[in-house]
């Protein structure tokens, strides 16, 4: 089945609305005309709806790094999927390791998140990944396992159409270690196969998975080139108008 591959940019808590403005532009102009991938960016809450007014009339999309569960409410410091909706987000990335481990997100938390963001028609990015000691002790597929199944927990086949996964070991964020285009590989069809455990072959062959952690001009060829990797999510590597945009028009 055909995935329309996605390229996305996690800004993470970098750029003043000025700056992103400066960097959606570019990214506007450089991003025309490539209509068999989609591109997304993750600015800042702050900057989205500035974001929002540059890229409305452009193939770039626009996603959230996070949100809360409930549509409004006494939630001091929270933002709602609605509130997103309502600045144009089509996307919004949960469960990122740094939530996780920084801010102690955990399945059950992530799992409502994504339960409320499909509620109001938003695709998630339910992130995954283990951290090395993991890796080393042999559990990386136990690890990603159970946070599908935690953060998928109650979903039905009919409500994840639009889900997409990335596939983001902790010890490769940011730390220019990235994983091979195997080992990736290998953890993608492993989250292919129990998706389609969950919810049936059909539903898994379409769904889009992406790879996350040290994507760089000079690893993405490699990257995409693997079967079940449909894309990527950038962090350091988005925040540069030229490497975001070498990323984007990978071959
Ligand atoms: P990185 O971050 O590309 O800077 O490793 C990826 C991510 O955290 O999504």
């Amino acid at each position: 089945m055909e995935r329309l591959p996605l390229i996305a940019g996690n800004w993470k808590m970098y750029k003043t609305v000025a700056e992103a403005l400066d960097l959606a532009q570019g990214l506007a102009k450089e991003c025309q005309g490539l209509g068999d991938r989609e591109v997304l960016i993750c600015p800042p809450f702050t900057a989205l709806k500035p974001v929002s007014e540059v890229v409305s009339n452009t193939s770039i999309q626009l996603g959230a790094q996070n949100c809360y569960y409930e549509d409004q409410g006494a939630f001091t410091g929270e933002i709602s999927p609605l509130m997103l909706k309502d600045v144009g987000c089509r996307y919004v990335i949960l469960g990122h390791s740094e939530r996780r481990h920084i801010f102690g997100e955990t399945d059950e938390l992530i799992n409502k998140k994504v339960a409320a963001v499909i509620r109001h028609g938003l695709r998630p990015i339910l992130c995954v990944g283990e951290r090395l000691e993991e890796r080393e002790s042999g559990e990386t597929f136990q690890v990603v396992k159970t946070q599908i199944d935690g953060g998928l927990a109650g979903l039905e086949g009919k409500d994840l159409k639009d889900l997409v996964i990335a596939y983001e070991p902790v010890w490769a964020i940011g730390t220019g270690k990235t994983a091979t285009p195997d080992q990736a590989q290998e953890v993608h069809a492993f989250i292919r196969n129990h998706l389609g455990e969950l919810f049936g072959d059909t539903l898994a062959k379409g769904l889009r998975i992406l790879y996350g952690g040290s994507v760089k001009p000079d690893n993405i060829d490699s990257l995409m080139a693997q079967d079940d990797i449909d894309g990527v999510l950038v962090g350091g590597a988005s925040l540069k108008l030229e490497s975001f945009v070498r990323i984007v028009k990978y071959q």
